[in-house]
């Protein structure tokens, strides 16, 4: 990762609501060197054909935008050309989605915004650019794009604590409100979606009410300052996912104790329905393995970084990256497979 030189962005505004020492924490990982992945950079060209498609509909008035990408197929946009099976793949499927979303909040929507940089308010330093703003006589859509394949992103969270709306998101809509006031003009319903054609969530949308932006507002604000202290709050949870400061985080590394130092319950009575010392140990050291399955993966995507950067690691080198394998023509693939004698099955 990166150093930011912002406290706070999209990205990392419900890691520091929940977690507001994390900051602290990633400052104080050493800098490493940008590299981007391969899927990142694929993100990066479907947003930018979303991007001019966006452009399409509102500069030229274009309606049918499957038809306007089909027309441009073999055309560059970023880094490589557009085929087939983006479009079929991540084109479409978020042009539909889209249109359904809209449907749902009662159509009649116009482009507002693309790719807008917008502040967050009262934080200094803290921008955000959010995919796609539309406005109708009643609502204005807050539009996100993700193109990955990973883990689905809803636009509302529920835990113990009840319903919690996407962070990111509300930063961008509190973002956008406070940089593009003219938008909000009016009594207008306000709504989020996250279109993710790859990996679709049970819930891509959402409306919000103004009161919720403003409490998000008030609640970051609170978390930056929380962060900027000494020593702020330490939380683990669902925000550590994604956080690189696992690798040396005390919430991470402390449970690696215990389980050094865990002590072994041997199985001794029998099955019983009742809760019993055998089934108290599994359950820790189930909690405990599965905290170190996510250090472990933490400590491999580091490791692998540092050497990337140029640095040493005894004991470990980088592997060239391996070409990957694909079969051009399957029917040519099964025919020689057939000649050399192989089952079908085995095919
Ligand atoms: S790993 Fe979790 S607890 Fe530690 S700093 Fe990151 S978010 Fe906070």
């Amino acid at each position: 990762m990166s150093k930011h030189s912002n406290l706070v962005g999209g990205s990392t505004a419900d890691r520091i609501l929940q977690c507001p020492g994390s900051w602290q924490a990633n400052m104080a990982l050493p800098p490493s060197a940008d590299i981007s992945s391969p899927y990142a950079a694929e993100g990066t060209f479907a947003h930018v054909v979303m991007e001019w498609l966006m452009q399409a509909r509102r500069d030229d008035g274009q309606t049918d935008l499957h038809r306007l990408a089909d027309a441009h197929i073999g055309e560059t946009f970023h880094d490589r050309k557009l085929t087939r099976e983006h479009i079929d793949t991540m084109i479409l499927p978020a042009l539909l989605q889209l249109e359904e979303i809209e449907q749902e909040y009662g159509g009649g929507f116009e482009v507002a915004a693309i790719e807008a940089r917008v502040a967050f308010p009262g934080i200094p330093g803290a921008f955000g650019t959010i995919d796609l703003i539309l406005v109708s006589g009643s609502c204005v859509l807050h539009v996100d794009w993700k193109f990955g394949q990973g883990v689905p992103v809803r636009a509302v969270y529920k835990d113990e604590y009840g319903e919690r709306v996407n962070a990111q998101l509300l930063y961008y809509i509190a973002g956008a409100m406070n940089s593009l006031p003219k938008i909000y003009k009016g009594r207008k319903a306000l709504a989020l979606a996250i279109i993710q054609p790859r990996a679709p969530s049970d819930q891509p949308a959402t409306a919000i009410s103004k009161k919720e932006v403003k409490w998000f507002i008030e609640d970051l604000q609170a978390a930056v300052v929380e962060a900027l202290q000494r020593e702020p709050r330490l939380t683990r949870g669902d925000a550590c996912r994604w956080c690189p400061a696992k690798i040396s985080c005390p919430k991470w590394t402390a449970p690696m104790l215990d389980l050094a130092a865990m002590k072994v319950q041997p199985r001794t009575e029998v099955v019983e329905r009742k809760v019993t010392p055998y089934g108290e140990y599994l359950a820790n050291a189930k909690q405990l393995v599965d905290g170190l399955a996510m250090f472990t993966k933490e400590v491999n995507d580091q490791l692998h970084a540092y050497l990337e950067d140029g640095g040493t690691v005894p004991g470990w080198k980088l592997k060239l990256k391996a070409k990957q394998r694909q079969s051009i023509n399957e029917e040519i693939v099964n025919k020689e497979l057939e000649q050399l004698c192989f089952d079908w099955d085995e095919i």
